[in-house]
């Protein structure tokens, strides 16, 4: 196999030389892809060939590929929910992998309402390591000089629980930025970031936003890339922007910082890059006076020359704003990563987004394609994903084997102890880089809203619907019909929910039942939603939205006149179509949105309902109130 480049190299070594290395690494491993995949695989059955999970399910040892699909199931969270829950409770025997788990990472895909918990061990940091090591290798092949300014990128920590057993649960990047890989990474051009880490690591996300904010623009002209992971969250730090650039202007005036940051370590570390610059203070609120924002990225940092996000999935929702805050500026995303694994990166970065394809990288996982048939474009029902029979599970592909066009599932074997696991994104072979497969990511399977990292399928959208209906039984009416929209056209984003009513009754429905209905929606979804809502702020209140009766009627028509069978037709339980949209807001009687947030708290439910014991077990650490 390869090996993987070393993430730190001599100091003797030129930036040059570290760039020809990392791609060198690209090129042998998507030049026998094949034999990579067959070694992975084989190293992580020989080092696991004796836990619990694997001979359970009869692998006996064995470490080659016929015997391992043979054997093993293609499965799904729920599948081994079991081994994870005794995990989180304390059993530290190798269940699933033969290290020991260092922690678990909380998805941002739920099961039963709650964040799903994905085991890592140590090793994983390395690996993540070396994927990032390759994003600026491959970049620097398109825009040289990167390496000669800063990068201001909003990165955040999110709160984080302890389970019962007393492992950390935190999501992936609070992970890793909480890591030595990232706090004392050695000097490295392109890690320069306009935020110190203490501003990045600072709990409270008012403090680490606003800081990073100040950081950016009093180094503006050393800033040659902005970016944020996600879209939605480059796009809240230029909103903060808009409601707070008094006080950032008012600091770099002054030199000093204001006094809601309150972080001792974030004002030592800002005070070692702030200095007084009155004429930058006043080219800055010149320039955040005017009522227009279009190109407020490029007017503030002229030297930026991309923006480092990711827009593919739901984030695509995002990429007018960000054209035009950036005047167009490229929108670059690097890399296909999760929770699980880190998959793979993009090496054409300066492509539209809608051309972008991810070259999965073959010595982070073993990894299988399921083939996706399409219902022939007909909406999806409400459906859980079910086990694989045994003709689907023949189905399954290697790396090497996927076909050009042909939409799958990935299926993931990990270091850390996921065999066969089914990870619901949708991707579609777009070409190959070698004898390597570049992917467009199609789809999350089954999400049907998003904002932000929040994912809310169609089945936890009926049942939030049909929890608040009750509150419609006294006044003798229902919802005959509902669709539901992501609208991000505010800030931040919120989930609308179109309703016709059947009205029996003839007491008039006050407000306040609508309101309720609101908030019993927002309680009934998962975790991650009711975090964004609460925590985070990046979702706003949910709206319902009335509509006059017969609309969905002319929804169907307007399908129909579209091309969708009569026979076939289901209402949708998404729209994100804009004349579709437009239909349903011009047939609106009536709004209303919730009028509180909804409940949540870190780590899981049944880790503070248990019982007593297990409420003060449960740890928040960083689960203060947060106001951004
Ligand atoms: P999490 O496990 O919470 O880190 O979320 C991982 C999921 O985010 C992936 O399985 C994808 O659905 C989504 N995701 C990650 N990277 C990308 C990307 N570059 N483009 C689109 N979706 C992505």
């Amino acid at each position: 196999m390869p090996e993987a480049p070393k993430n730190s190299y001599p100091s003797d070594y030129s930036l040059d030389e570290m760039n020809k290395k990392k791609l060198e690494f690209i090129e042998n491993v998507t030049s026998n892809p094949d034999e990579v995949q067959k070694k992975v695989l084989s190293e992580i059955l020989l080092r696991n060939a004796h836990v619990e999970y694997l001979q359970r399910n009869g692998l006996n040892g064995h470490t080659d590929r016929e015997s391992f699909k043979k054997t093993m199931p293609v499965i799904t969270y729920e599948d081994i929910q079991a081994d994870i829950n005794r995990i989180a409770n304390g059993d530290t025997s190798p269940i699933l992998c033969s290290k020991p788990i260092s922690e678990f990472l909380t998805s941002s895909g739920t099961s039963g309402g709650e964040r799903k918990l994905m085991p890592t061990i140590e090793e994983e940091l390395e690996r993540r390591s070396l994927l990032y090591s390759l994003l600026m290798p491959v970049m620097s092949q398109f825009i040289p000089g990167l390496d000669k300014g800063k990068g201001m990128y909003f990165l955040f920590i999110k709160s984080e629980a302890k389970t019962p057993g007393g492992l950390v649960a935190r999501p992936v990047l609070t992970s890793y930025y909480k890591s030595c890989h990232f706090k004392e990474r050695p000097y490295d051009p392109y890690t320069n970031y306009t935020s110190p880490n203490e501003t990045i690591l600072c709990p409270d996300s008012y403090q680490s936003m606003y800081s990073q904010l100040l950081c950016g623009l009093c180094q503006n002209k050393e800033v040659l890339r902005v970016g944020a992971v996600f879209a939605s969250g480059f796009i809240r730090a230029i909103r903060f922007l808009e409601k707070h650039w008094p006080l950032v202007v008012k600091d770099i005036r002054t030199g000093t910082i204001d006094s809601q940051i309150t972080d001792p370590s974030v004002r030592d570390a800002v005070m070692k890059i702030l200095k007084p610059n009155p004429k930058l203070a006043g080219f800055i609120e010149n320039e955040c006076r005017k009522d227009c924002w279009q190109g407020i990225i490029t007017r503030l940092w002229p030297n930026t020359k991309y923006v480092d996000v990711i827009v593919t999935g739901t984030m695509s929702q995002y990429i007018p704003i960000l054209d035009y805050y950036s005047n167009g500026l490229p929108l670059v995303c690097t890399m296909y990563a999760s929770s699980e694994c880190y998959f793979g990166v993009n090496l054409n970065p300066l492509c539209k987004p809608s051309e972008v394809s991810y070259t999965l990288v073959p010595t982070m996982a073993y990894f299988e394609f399921l083939p996706v048939h399409r219902n022939n474009g007909v909406a999806n029902s409400i459906s859980m994903p079910k086990s694989l029979n045994e003709k689907e599970r023949q189905e399954l592909v290697d790396l090497v084997d996927v076909k050009l066009g042909q939409e799958y599932e990935l299926v993931v074997t990990t270091y850390a102890g996921l065999y066969r696991y089914r990870v619901g994104d949708v991707l579609r072979v777009a070409g190959f880089k070698n004898k390597a497969p570049q992917f467009n990511f199609i789809c999350r399977k089954n999400v049907v809203l998003s904002i932000d990292s929040d994912k809310t399928d169609e089945v936890e959208l009926q049942n939030a619907v049909k929890n608040a209906v009750n509150h419609l039984v006294p006044f003798d009416a229902a919802v005959s019909e509902y669709t539901s929209y992501a609208d991000t056209t505010t800030v931040p984003g919120h989930y609308v929910l179109y309703w016709e009513l059947s009205l029996n009754g003839t007491t008039p429905i006050p407000p306040s039942v609508f309101e309720d209905c609101c908030l019993t929606i927002e309680e009934s979804l998962n975790s991650v939603y009711r975090q964004g809502r609460v925590c985070d702020k990046s979702i706003g209140p949910l709206e319902i939205k009335i509509v006059e009766p017969g609309t969905f009627d002319k929804l169907m028509d307007y399908a129909i006149s579209l091309g969708a069978s009569i026979n076939q037709y289901k209402t949708p339980r998404c729209v994100k179509f804009a004349p579709i949209i437009e239909l349903l807001n011009s047939r609106v009687v009536s709004n209303y949105f919730s009028p509180k947030c909804p409940k949540w708290v870190a780590g899981h439910k049944q880790w503070s309902s248990n019982n007593n014991k297990a409420t003060t077990r449960i740890e928040e650490m960083n689960g203060k109130a947060q106001t951004v």
